[in-house]
């Protein structure tokens, strides 16, 4: 089998591992029932696996019985209530792997009570995707814990790929793409060899 067979058949247009994470936590929060925000959490072990997902929602069988609303009484609003999607990913991951040494991929940028529990989790890193509520007073709450007194970690922003997208078409998933890429790759190796022994015989003339 010659080598440029091997190399035109390789996929170039693969998901990367900092892409397929950011987009688990991005389809994670998918899952939220939270009418304004959604976040969504992926814990990725040292082994580059992922033990655990989490987006925000109410804590467990009181979906449905507590309000999502942003303004009113504290009683009467979603805050006192909301369990954050790094909670949720962290004591996912916690019934089955350990999450020390992990790194988080969250959507949105960590707040106080999360960050106290990323680091006392032990976790390594938090790579998130975008700070929408970025305040100054908020860098005083939140970086202020990890980064400016402890120095446990400093929060990465992800670096968006303009050119990775990801589409999920559910009725396009049946397609065998093994057939595609068979039909794909004999192509090419029949192209190459034609080119092989046009090239042959023409140097030998
Ligand atoms: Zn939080």
């Amino acid at each position: 089998m010659s080598v440029v067979f091997l190399l035109l058949c390789n996929r170039t247009d693969f998901l990367v591992d900092t892409d397929y994470f950011m987009a688990v936590a991005v389809l994670s929060a998918q899952r939220s029932k939270d009418p304004n925000t959604q976040v969504g959490a992926c814990l990725v072990n040292q082994d580059n696996k992922i033990v655990g997902t989490g987006h925000n929602c109410m804590p467990n069988d009181c979906e449905g019985k507590l309000p999502w609303n942003r303004e009113g009484a504290k009683l009467d609003t979603k805050y006192i209530y909301v369990c954050h999607a790094e909670l949720n990913a962290i004591v996912n991951a916690s019934a089955n792997a350990d999450v020390k040494g992990c790194t988080m991929y969250v959507t949105l940028f960590p707040c106080n009570e999360c960050a106290k529990l990323i680091i006392q989790a032990g976790l390594k890193e938090v790579v998130y995707l975008c700070d929408k509520y970025h305040s100054p007073q908020k860098i005083e709450t939140t970086l202020a814990l990890p980064v400016k007194c402890c120095g446990v970690f400093s929060p990465v922003q992800f670096i968006v790929n303009v050119n990775s997208k990801v589409f999920i078409v559910f009725h396009n998933v049946n397609t065998d793409p093994w057939i595609e890429t068979g039909v794909k790759c004999f192509l090419v190796f029949l192209k190459s060899t034609i080119s092989s022994l046009v090239f042959a015989t023409l140097s030998c003339r």
